[in-house]
């Protein structure tokens, strides 16, 4: 068994006598979101706490922080991003409930589970996953790709010319030329 990469609490206490319970731990290689894999620079950290809030249900809080491997935007070379992502939701334990299903009653959201072991890894997936930023630059100035012969113009000088005010500009420049 894999210890670092356990991502679970264990409620059976709060079940029976209410109160919280805290948990942590490190994510180690991939973060796994549905169908989906990230590849992790380094461990993520994780921590979650639940208080039981009474009639069977219990605020669930947590933040994960680590780094993600992403591509440059410009020159496609593996990009590391810091990522830093906070959870809450509210869960109802349903003795029989097989897998944890979220359920929506009116304007709120509850996530129903029926396993004192509660099983943390969707949350802290999706929370890692949704705070990533869109794009990263490998760095301010990256020159990326040439759009000639698709050379990395940070490694290499091929001699292609690159339009000077990049190919957004000149093309809305073409633009406003014709119209
Ligand atoms: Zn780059
Ligand atoms: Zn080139």
């Amino acid at each position: 068994m894999d210890l670092f990469n356990i991502q679970s609490i264990n409620l059976s206490r709060l079940l029976r006598e209410g109160g919280s319970a805290e948990a942590g731990g490190e994510i180690h290689g991939v973060i796994r979101a549905g169908e989906e894999e990230f590849l992790l620079d380094g461990p993520d950290l994780w921590k979650a706490s639940v208080t039981a809030v009474g009639d069977g249900e219990f605020w669930l809080s947590g933040e994960i922080a680590g780094k993600v491997v992403m591509e440059c935007a410009r020159c496609l070379e593996p990009t590391s991003a810091a990522v830093r992502a906070y959870f809450q939701h509210m869960l109802r334990y349903e003795p029989g409930q097989d897998q944890i299903e979220l359920i929506e009653e009116g304007e709120e959201e509850v996530y129903l589970f029926g396993h004192p072991d509660l099983d943390l890894s969707s949350f802290l997936a999706e929370a890692f996953v949704s705070a990533m930023p869109f794009t990263v630059l490998c760095k301010e100035n990256c020159k990326g790709l040439c759009p000639v012969c698709g050379a990395n113009r940070n490694l290499v000088d091929c001699g292609h010319a690159a339009p000077h005010d990049g190919g957004k500009l000149s093309g809305l420049k073409r633009f406003l030329d014709e119209v």
